[in-house]
């Protein structure tokens, strides 16, 4: 079966419509999002434009932040501190990546935990490595949405994931984990990657290189989630070869319309989380 990220997506968006409205209601103004882009590198201003619109969409303010490229380490930082200080601004995300010469950790570390909507913040990877309440990062929650919402159990699976980031891969595994899951976390100095595989209930693939995941790769009947996003000859594509290994899988993520339109959709659903937070 072919998992429907985009219809998924489209499920919690109408959500939370709802939800905004109740909100709306109780704190007599929408939740609201600023989005900080420093530079002008066209796929963070397409990512932006997205994040933006999907706000609107949903009934959630957005606050565009745009800092020109040269900016300072230190403009930056007060930038985002005043947003943190902010009563009126729930959430705050700072689009990655950075020009070269700013230091993500430092301007990252002005974004207080529960205004985190990214869930990068040390305080909230530490709830999650936990197993504690915090704010999950966007991608690897929208990956355990989509297996619970098709009912695909976790427990007691073997998960393997190929790829360690801090924003996927490393997730990943924790939530795969803490949904009692046998986890093994797969990196480019892992020996045996095919073997590994093999053993997969659940393969989530995050390494960003096409067509890495063969159907030689796969077990019948295994559960494919395909995080990869690259662009191959223009055209967008995972890290699974799809046509083969879709005949092998019980369950599979296209790219695109597979796990990229829930990262949307999970923003804006922990903007409402913080900003429900903030009124309790
Ligand atoms: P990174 O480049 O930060 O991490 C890639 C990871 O994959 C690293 O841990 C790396 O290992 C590992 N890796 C690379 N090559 C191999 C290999 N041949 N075998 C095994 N492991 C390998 O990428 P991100 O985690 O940020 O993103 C991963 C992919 O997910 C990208 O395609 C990205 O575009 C996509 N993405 C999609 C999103 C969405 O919304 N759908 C959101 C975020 C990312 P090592 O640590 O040893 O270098």
């Amino acid at each position: 079966m072919i998992i429907d990220g985009k219809a998924v997506a489209d499920g919690i968006r109408a959500e939370l419509l709802a939800r905004t409205a109740r909100f709306f209601q109780i704190a007599g103004r929408k939740p609201a999002l600023a989005v900080v882009l420093i530079g002008n590198d066209p796929a963070s201003e397409i990512y932006v434009r997205n994040k933006l619109r999907a706000c609107a969409e949903a009934g959630i303010r957005s606050v565009d932040v745009r800092m020109p490229a040269e900016v300072s380490t230190q403009e930056a930082t007060e930038a985002v501190r005043r947003l943190a200080a902010d009563g009126e601004i729930d959430g705050i995300l700072v689009q990655l990546p950075l020009p070269k010469h700013l230091d993500p950790r430092v301007i990252l570390a002005e974004i207080p935990a529960e205004k985190d909507v990214d869930g990068f913040s040390e305080e909230n990877i530490g709830a999650l490595a936990l197993g504690r309440e915090g704010t999950v990062a966007c991608t690897p929650l929208g990956v355990m949405e989509l297996l619970k919402r098709y009912r695909i159990p976790t427990s007691g699976k073997h998960a393997v994931v190929v790829g360690r980031s801090n924003i996927v891969g490393k997730p990943m595994a924790l939530l795969l984990l803490n949904a009692d899951a046998t986890v093994t976390v797969c990196h480019s100095h892992t020996r045996g990657l095919k073997e590994i595989c093999l053993q997969a209930d659940i393969l989530v693939a995050a390494a960003g290189k096409p067509k890495l995941i063969t159907a030689d790769m796969v077990k019948e009947g295994a559960v494919v989630i395909d995080v990869g996003t690259n662009r191959e000859g223009g055209k967008l594509c995972g890290d699974v070869d799809f046509g083969e290994v879709e005949k092998k899988a019980s369950y599979i993520t296209p790219v695109p319309g597979g796990v990229g339109p829930m990262t949307v959709a999970m923003l804006l659903s922990n903007v409402c989380a913080a900003a429900e937070k903030r009124i309790r």
